[in-house]
């Protein structure tokens, strides 16, 4: 730690107080790592307990010229998460639901507040945050907002991109600003639309201190449908035929037959994939639930799936495991690289690539093709309903080549993706595991000039370049 680091970090416990600032390296180094595995460094962990002290947190490290990385509970899995020397600010202590009203369609929170508990309070007045990635229990709303995190129910709710109306972001400045960005009305027409900037800034902006997120009712009742398929082209025949009935999925759901079968065992659940795993939830009012489930399995049975299962409430669902089952892709998936790779330590990139949902098949087989050429087994699940694919690669971290090869191939895929008029992420950001891929896309695009409006935006809020540095795009690009 230099000099300037050394009296930042002096100065945050002078403001603060010694129970928000921690330096000691064997706690800071717990938080120094995220889910993708990626480990970095960072000198101390500050945790403010309100708006106040994080406008605190950004003065001193405006003044002190230190680098500041926002986390939530750091399940990021495109390197969004990992320090490289600086403060790591954690939003752990600002957990509060400051507001819900249902005439209103809003609910106010704080950033560290997990959407899982979000979750559990709305559904006290029947309503929902839909926003649902596989790591809801601990995702917090300031990660999931600032890595425009998707999930399961994206096909019929999008992304967060469509769920934050307003927000306050503290700016690193010489006064710590808050600025309020956004409304707390369903329409807003506030100039440019700065709220949909933030999100998917992944913290390179600000620090998000506050939100105003748009709330749904929850369905009546939702029936789900779960069948297996030879191969892809079956998969993506039935949700032709759902979608030309003029349903809408709430969710359609992908995982190949070994992420499916390990994702079952490891559960213990008593589901065998007999082939490609499809979960497709349709959400019906309670009267006509029972003429969906029988409906759902004429599809799905119709369009060559075998062993076709009903559930016709989101109860009997969860009680059966079907989405459970699906939730657990990625640590199935590292399970899967495990056993093939014989050890424990086992890295996995998993990719996040959208494409549209007709070219899924094709997509599928070049991305597989392309991984056989340099010898690398892939696994795939994804979020099939909007064309979010998620093929991943385990190797050992230890073997440059494998690695070598590993990135090759990673960014292969972004390119295939862009190719079948798809982006290289959906849902998990760019962080540092895919600059390069967006800077490929924006060329591909003939849109290069895209990179120095970014740019530009990022200057404009983070003029010295402390926020989260080396994420999503390098200033001076
Ligand atoms: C098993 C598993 C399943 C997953 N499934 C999905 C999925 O289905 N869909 C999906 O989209 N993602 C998924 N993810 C990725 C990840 O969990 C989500 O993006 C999640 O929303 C991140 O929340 P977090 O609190 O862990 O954020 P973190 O990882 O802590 O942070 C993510 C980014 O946001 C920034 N940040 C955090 N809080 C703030 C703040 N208050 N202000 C400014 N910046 C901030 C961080 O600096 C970082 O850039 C999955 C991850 C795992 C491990």
């Amino acid at each position: 730690m230099g000099e300037s680091a050394k009296r930042a970090v002096e100065s945050l416990v002078r403001t603060l107080g010694r129970g928000k600032v921690v330096s000691d390296p064997e706690i800071v180094s717990l938080y120094s790592r995220e889910a993708s595995g990626l480990m970095g460094e960072a000198w101390a962990v500050v945790f403010p307990e309100d708006a106040g002290d994080v406008g605190a947190v950004l003065s001193i490290a405006y003044r002190h010229e230190v680098p500041v990385y926002p986390q939530g509970s750091a399940t990021s899995l495109s390197g969004s998460s990992v320090p490289s020397g600086g403060i790591i600010v954690s939003l752990d202590r600002m957990r509060r639901i400051r507001e819900v009203s249902i005439l209103d369609s809003l609910a106010v929170v704080e950033p560290g507040l997990r959407l899982g508990d979000l979750n559990m309070e709305l559904s006290r007045h029947g309503y929902m945050f839909p926003v649902d990635p596989g790591s809801v229990s601990v995702a917090t709303v300031g990660g999931a907002i600032n890595s425009g995190a998707g999930g399961m129910r994206g096909a019929k709710y999008g992304t967060m991109r469509d769920w934050v109306l307003g927000l306050k972001l503290a700016v690193p400045d010489a006064e710590g600003s808050i600025l309020e960005i956004g409304c707390r009305t369903l329409k807003c027409r506030q100039g440019y639309d700065l709220t949909r900037l933030v999100v998917g800034s992944e913290g390179t902006l600000g620090i998000v201190v506050e939100a105003n997120l748009r709330i749904t009712p929850m369905p009546e009742a939702v029936v789900y449908g779960l069948g297996f398929y030879k191969s892809l082209e079956g998969v993506v025949d039935a949700l032709k035929a759902i979608k030309e009935a003029g349903v809408q999925p709430l969710i359609a759901e992908f995982m190949d037959q070994e992420s499916a079968t390990i994702s079952s065992r490891r559960l213990g659940s008593p589901i065998r994939p007999e082939g490609h795993l499809f979960l497709v939830g349709v959400d019906a009012n309670r009267e006509a639930s029972q003429r969906m489930a029988s409906w759902i399995r004429s599809v799905l049975e119709s369009s060559g799936a075998a062993k076709v299962t009903i559930a016709g409430s989101q109860a009997e669902a969860e009680s059966l495991g079907l989405l459970e089952v699906r939730r657990g892709f990625f640590a199935a998936s590292i399970e899967a690289f495990r056993r093939r790779l014989g050890r424990r330590d086992v890295m996995v990139y998993i990719e996040d690539i959208a494409v549209p949902p007709s070219r899924i098949p094709e997509v599928y087989e070049q991305i597989t093709s392309e991984a056989r050429k340099r010898g690398l087994h892939v696994v795939v699940g994804g979020h099939i309903g909007d064309g979010n694919l998620h093929p991943t690669v385990g190797f050992n971290p230890e073997d440059p080549r494998s690695r070598s090869m590993v990135e090759e191939w990673y960014s292969k895929v972004m390119e295939i993706a862009v190719k079948s008029g798809g982006t290289i992420s959906a849902e998990h950001g760019i962080g540092v595991l895919k600059k390069k891929g967006l800077q490929m896309e924006l060329e591909a695009r003939g849109s290069r000039k895209l990179a120095e409006i970014m740019t530009a935006i990022k200057r404009a809020f983070d003029p010295k370049g402390l926020m989260n540095p080396s994420k999503v795009i390098e200033l001076g690009t």
